[in-house]
């Protein structure tokens, strides 16, 4: 009994402790949930890390921070459902595993992280890389080590391979490739990325190109990871790996570049997600003179196809969910995927929709992420100019709140208090 009474006193006087923390950000335009009409002056009152209630008009609080948003457009905090945190960083190049790339790789994920934060994306799926490190920064930012954005990762890519210095993700028959899949879900993965073709760098990357696995073989990953629950991601470029994915049930489709209208129904048929990926479509401009003799006609295919075909998917009813390929493309320019979701034919509203509502459900996040509303966890960012009007505003995001937090644009810009 005593000891009973001293666990309740410990625990009563820690409650005490942690007072409740109130912020009130009043919008002068609110797009709380894009696809519905956006609406003026607005308050948005969070407690702690979710959104307490919206209120119409400038309300006040006591005792609440106060975010001056009145000359802005406030909206949730973007989700880039396609990323490698581990890519495109400095630190680990040219090291590999005996030499330290893993600690070394941890300085690029925080890096990029931060860039990704900055840019107002406040949650992200990182779907594949090497070594641990995004686990590490996910299970750091959810402590609130370090800021970031959500986290939801893949750990290593299922691939065809036959040796250990091939990864762990590497497998070749139906007892590997579960082994392969249980050793990710053993690190913590929140989803399974199989590798259904060949990567989109190579010459096989193209519209013939057939399946790296057999069906039995990725039936035996969407198996193994549904034990848990997981699901499954497919990086998949040519036909007939984009079908036989979506026949065995994977969540998603990464790229999808030749998507035809088997692949179109099959989406629509199974509710599954299209990631296109479009932004990579820079990079493809950009280096296609200087590649190789054999890259020419595949890159080609790429420019010529690859927006189409998004398009005829969007068209189709398809549910298209953004994701840029950071990593591949540049950490913190993830809203140039929405400028290209505009240029094939999308609406503002839509392509916000996409990076927002649309990947929340993706996420399995649907109220929680990617609205507005009562409940929701308190991400949300403000630009100067209205993304509805021209959706490059999301290029200049100047604030930037991710649970409850004030990481970008507080005090001494739109805050009035810098009290904590
Ligand atoms: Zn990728």
């Amino acid at each position: 009994m005593v000891r009973l009474t001293l666990i309740l006193a410990v625990f009563m006087v820690c409650h005490a402790a942690h007072a409740e923390r109130w912020t009130v950000i009043h919008a002068g335009t609110l797009i709380a949930e894009p696809g519905s009409p956006p609406l003026t002056r607005q308050s948005v009152i969070v407690k702690d890390d979710r959104i307490d209630r919206v209120a119409a008009g400038y309300v006040e609080l006591d005792g609440a921070r106060l975010v001056d948003l009145k000359d802005a457009y406030v909206l949730p905090g973007l989700i880039d459902a396609h990323v490698h945190l581990g890519l495109g960083g400095d630190h680990a190049a040219k090291r590999g595993p005996e030499t330290g790339g893993d600690v070394y790789r941890l300085l690029d994920v925080v890096e990029n992280a931060r860039k990704t934060l900055a840019a107002g994306v406040t949650s992200v799926r990182d779907v594949g890389g090497e070594g641990w490190a995004v686990f590490a920064m996910r299970d750091a930012v959810r402590a609130g080590v370090f800021p970031g954005p959500r986290l939801f990762v893949a750990g290593h890519i299922i691939r065809i391979g036959t040796t250990e210095a091939d990864g762990s993700g590497a497998c070749h028959d139906v007892g590997s490739c579960r082994a392969a899949v249980r050793r990710q879900i053993g690190m913590g993965a929140d989803w399974i990325k199989l590798y259904a073709t060949c990567s989109g760098s190579k010459p096989c990357g193209r519209e013939s190109a057939p399946p790296v696995f057999l069906r039995d073989e990725i039936a035996s990953v969407i198996e193994t990871a549904g034990t848990r629950q997981i699901p499954v991601a497919a990086h998949a470029h040519g036909t007939a790996g984009i079908n036989a994915a979506l026949e065995a049930g994977v969540r998603s489709i990464e790229h999808g570049s030749y998507n035809d209208r088997v692949s179109r129904a099959l989406f629509t048929e199974r509710g599954a997600f299209y990631v296109p990926t479009l932004a990579v479509q820079d990079n493809i401009a950009r280096d296609h003179e200087t590649a190789s003799e054999d890259m020419k006609p595949v890159m080609e295919g790429f420019m010529r196809d690859h927006p189409t075909r998004v398009a005829a998917a969007h068209a189709a009813g398809v549910k298209i969910a953004a994701g840029s390929d950071a990593g591949v493309t540049p950490h913190g320019g993830n809203a140039r995927e929405l400028w290209w979701y505009v240029k094939i034919g999308m609406s503002a509203a839509e392509a916000l929709r996409t990076a927002t509502v649309v990947n929340a459900e993706l996420l399995g996040k649907q109220g929680e992420l990617g609205v507005i509303a009562p409940g929701a966890y308190a991400d949300i960012i403000a630009v100067r100019r209205n993304p509805l009007d021209d959706i490059a505003a999301l290029d200049a995001v100047e604030f930037v709140m991710a649970g409850g937090h004030v990481v970008k644009g507080g005090c001494g810009h739109y805050m009035r208090s810098c009290a904590p």
